[in-house]
């Protein structure tokens, strides 16, 4: 069936309710139609060719169009389609893929359970950690802290442990027991103190809480080593040091969101091994399987897995597609293009420094506060004031501003309010890199004569 751009469109506006979208608004503007990708190239209904800066959602590690992954998942669907793994039942692509994972990771996980998505991951970490204290004899350890503008899903558990106002907003969350602590986001409040000294005090606001809640309530702290959806927050370096210790100073598990940062974005497999914590939990996605097919999981460290398995009681928990065959296969093939094209390395010593040095050359323009860049995972911060750290009166406007003349550049980047947010594939090339600051920067340029601020 062949449709033309506008009759996709009104057949999307009539039928398609989307995600984290304002349907009404989008009728209105008309969504642009992805047909085609190929390496960091998306491909639209009208022909044009946009790099993608985002890399799908965070999530398109290796690149668009890889034709081994394709036949990896139709061998798979022929061999073997589904199969469960709830009652003594198993299969090898789940084994394997089990197998890859405890290898890559650090050395206290040795174990995973499967999930479909990032927020069924973090539904089970909740679970799972008060689940943990109750075979512990500790079922009043239920708390978990999580920070404001956090982002970790968006199922219910997931929505409540995010810290993001406009998402509890439309029911009410978060849900009993969750609570949240300053996020570690220096530009915007750091105030006087130096980026360091801040990062020593953001994170003592997690020990202020232990103690206001009382550490017989309190069973976890879950953070984004580098968080994301909130607007690619690169902590202080004197942050997660902190968090460590007071973890292990209370002993509260540690759980370290790797959604995004996981499988290479900060030139590591786990954004965790970037800040060298050792956290108890991982919940991964995205870039596990590259998002050629849903895949998710939870890393589980030994201190867990001795008493969830060590006692003996059924975790009664899982979904019908835990450790799905063809996702399996999906994922350990994208582990091992990873490994074998030796991105890690590349992002590490090559293109991560790279774009560091092409994204710092926006700290001179008139509208950039500060750049934030780890890895292939970067921001721009745009204000209404560079000496001052003062932001746009009404947040989010100019963002969105910039966020559609990059598209008109043929650039795919998001905006978190007035942060621009840039996330490629790992595969992008120095050239590719290239392309993307030029495009950037003539986007800049233009915002910023619209604004009368050159
Ligand atoms: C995207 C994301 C999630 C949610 O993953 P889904 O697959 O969209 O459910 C959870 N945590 C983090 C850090 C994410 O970036």
């Amino acid at each position: 069936m062949l449709h033309s751009t506008t009759e996709w469109q009104s057949l999307d506006s009539r039928h398609f309710m989307h995600p984290f979208t304002n349907t009404k608004d989008l009728a209105r503007r008309g969504t642009r139609v992805i047909t085609r990708a190929e390496g960091v190239y998306l491909l639209d209904s009208e022909g044009n060719q946009i790099i993608d800066g985002m890399a799908g959602l965070w999530c398109v590690n290796v690149g668009y169009g890889r034709e081994e992954l394709a036949k990896a998942a139709y061998e798979q669907l022929q061999q073997l389609p589904y199969y469960n793994s709830f009652f003594q039942c198993t299969h090898p692509p789940a084994i394997e893929l089990s197998e890859k994972l405890a290898e890559i990771s650090p050395p206290q996980f040795n174990h995973v359970f499967f999930v479909n998505s990032g927020s069924e991951a973090n539904d089970t970490v909740l679970r799972m950690v008060r689940n943990y204290w109750k075979l512990l004899g500790q079922p009043q350890k239920r708390v978990l802290i999580s920070r404001i503008n956090g982002y970790h899903g968006s199922t219910v558990a997931g929505a409540s442990l995010g810290g993001q106002k406009f998402i509890h907003e439309i029911d009410d969350l978060p849900i009993p027991d969750i609570v949240h602590i300053e996020q570690p986001y220096w530009y915007q409040n750091g105030g006087e103190h130096s980026p360091s000294q801040y990062g020593i005090l953001a994170a003592q606001e997690l020990e202020k809480k232990i103690n206001e809640l009382g550490i017989e309530r309190v069973a976890a702290f879950i953070g984004e080593p580098i968080q994301g959806a909130g607007g690619v927050i690169v902590p202080p370096e004197t942050y997660w040091p902190e968090i460590q210790r007071i973890c292990d100073k209370y002993g509260i598990l540690l759980i370290a969101d790797e959604v995004i940062c996981g499988f290479g974005r900060t030139g590591h497999w786990f954004g965790s091994e970037y800040f060298n914590i050792k956290p108890d939990l991982m919940p991964i996605a995205k870039g596990l399987s590259s998002g050629y097919l849903p895949i998710g999981g939870v890393m589980v460290s030994d201190r867990i897995a001795d008493v969830i398995i060590g006692k003996g009681k059924e975790f009664a928990h899982g979904f019908t597609y835990s450790g799905h065959p063809a996702a399996c296969v999906v994922a350990s093939r994208n582990l091992e293009i990873i490994e074998r094209e030796g991105l890690l390395e590349k992002v590490q010593n090559d293109t991560g420094p790279y774009l560091r040095q092409l994204w710092e050359r926006f700290n001179e323009h008139p509208l950039v506060g500060e750049v934030r860049i780890v890895g292939l995972l970067g921001a721009i911060e745009l204000v209404d004031d560079k000496s001052s750290r003062r932001f746009f009166k009404e947040r989010g406007k100019v963002g969105e501003r910039c966020r559609d003349l990059c598209i008109q550049n043929g650039l795919v980047m998001r905006a978190v309010q007035d942060t621009m947010i840039l996330s490629p594939p790992l595969v992008a090339t120095r050239g590719h890199l290239d392309e993307i600051y030029e495009k950037a920067s003539k986007t800049l340029n233009q915002l910023a004569e619209e604004l009368g601020r050159c």
